[in-house]
């Protein structure tokens, strides 16, 4: 078996494209005008910032003018979250909603704002890891000022119910904002159409640079400034646009929206042929649902293992992937999502998610079925934890 390299975790991040990068280059050489400047060096670079956030809002059913450009998912998480708080709390109203299994950019916001005055209900999620409508339903009350829930779970790539979600927001008056930043490029989305609010989106997960993303904003809605200073994003971010990231972030956003359906039909039977080769090896599990998921996104728990191992090893044979484990905040707490739909630790301890694109080859994916399972019988065959298990013994 030949070594390859196979880069299966663009949940994580994405390369940039070369289409991308082209049409970035020119706002570092010649147009390198502020967007803010008069002449034309800088009407160019005003040109090229609105000319993406109309590729942004095309790409999301949207309107120009309400899409704010930020540096970053997170950045568009906290503001959507924080801006709505501080807009709804004049109003008396300190309720906010969103789910147990939200990326910690939404979680440590609303865990700020429990500190300082909010109260928050974290709604569950089923054991295949999706939201139930009715559930927001019953928690909204009088003083409910945000649902901030994502629309498509970043570790086991269940895709939520947004309509019926949002269609329940609209009826009882309260602002719905959802993070979609996996979402985006893998899912078809009309903001205006299925009524959502305000919708956070990232650059780098569809292969722009690192550190672009926009928040949308439904027109009507007055957030409050983010950043106080020029009149940039029509004084609501101030902060000299960087230009070459926005055009960046046009160019990705275009390009990932536009055969949505095409690019899934060639991925999903790729995921479906890793998920059922994984799954043939014993004590293992897809978490999340089957179908009501990401197409490029498989998370399987492979019990005995530890997941930080099978990633090393994984590595070692040229296959970038992730587990479920929280390892980059330096503790060893499982993941958070896979708690949430009921693993115990020690099996949340031993799970993997490959996210992968359709420039994956039938190749590649025979190279990942034959590299897991020898890596696997190799990590069980060091487990005292497996070898507790196959004999019977109960493991803790
Ligand atoms: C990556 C990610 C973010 C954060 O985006 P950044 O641009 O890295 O800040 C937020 N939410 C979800 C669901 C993500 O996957």
């Amino acid at each position: 078996m030949e070594k390859r390299f196979i880069y299966a975790d663009n949940a994580a991040t994405t390369a940039v494209s070369e289409e991308v990068l082209e049409s970035m280059l020119p706002y570092f050489r010649e147009d390198y005008g502020n967007a803010s400047s008069i002449y034309k060096l800088g009407r160019d670079a005003q040109k090229a910032v609105e000319t993406a956030r109309e590729k942004v809002a095309n790409a999301i059913g949207a309107d120009p003018r309400e899409i704010f450009f930020t540096s970053c998912g997170s950045e568009s998480d906290n503001w959507a979250i924080k801006g709505t708080a501080d807009l709804m709390a004049g109003k008396g109203k300190k309720h906010i909603i969103t789910s147990v299994f939200e990326h910690h950019a939404v979680l440590h916001t609303t865990e700020y704002l429990e500190k300082h005055g909010f109260e928050v209900t974290y709604i569950p999620v089923s054991d295949k890891g999706l939201i139930d409508p009715q559930d927001i339903k019953n928690a909204i009350r009088e003083d409910t000022a945000l649902v901030t829930i994502m629309y498509a779970n970043n570790e086991i790539g269940t895709i939520q119910p947004i309509d019926e979600i949002a269609a329940i927001c609209r009826e009882k008056g309260v602002l719905f904002h959802t993070d979609a930043v996996q979402a985006v490029g893998h899912v078809n989305i009309d903001v205006h159409k299925q009524g959502i609010d305000m919708l956070s989106l990232s650059g780098h997960k569809i292969h722009a640079q690192k550190g672009i993303g926009a928040l949308y904003v439904r027109k009507g809605i007055n957030l409050p400034n983010l950043i106080h200073g020029g009149g940039q994003e029509r004084g609501k971010r101030a902060g000299t646009e960087n230009v070459p990231a926005i055009v960046g972030l046009g160019t990705a956003i275009e390009i990932a929206t536009r055969d949505i359906d095409a690019k899934n039909a060639v991925i999903t039977p790729l995921r479906n042929k890793l998920i059922d080769g994984i799954l043939k090896l014993p004590y293992t599990r897809l978490n999340g649902d089957r179908d009501k998921r990401l197409p490029g996104n498989l998370n399987i728990s492979i019990e005995g293992i530890e997941g930080e191992s099978l990633l090393l090893m994984l590595d070692m044979n040229g296959i970038c992937a992730s587990s479920g484990s929280a390892c980059t905040s330096g503790s060893l707490d499982p993941s958070h999502v896979l708690l949430s739909i009921g693993l115990k630790h020690e099996v949340a301890h031993g799970s993997m998610r490959l996210s992968i694109e359709e420039n994956i080859t039938d190749e590649d994916v025979d190279y990942i079925l034959e590299v897991v399972p020898k890596v696997v019988e190799r990590l069980r065959s060091m487990s005292p934890v497996w070898e507790k298990m196959m004999k019977g013994e109960k493991y803790e």
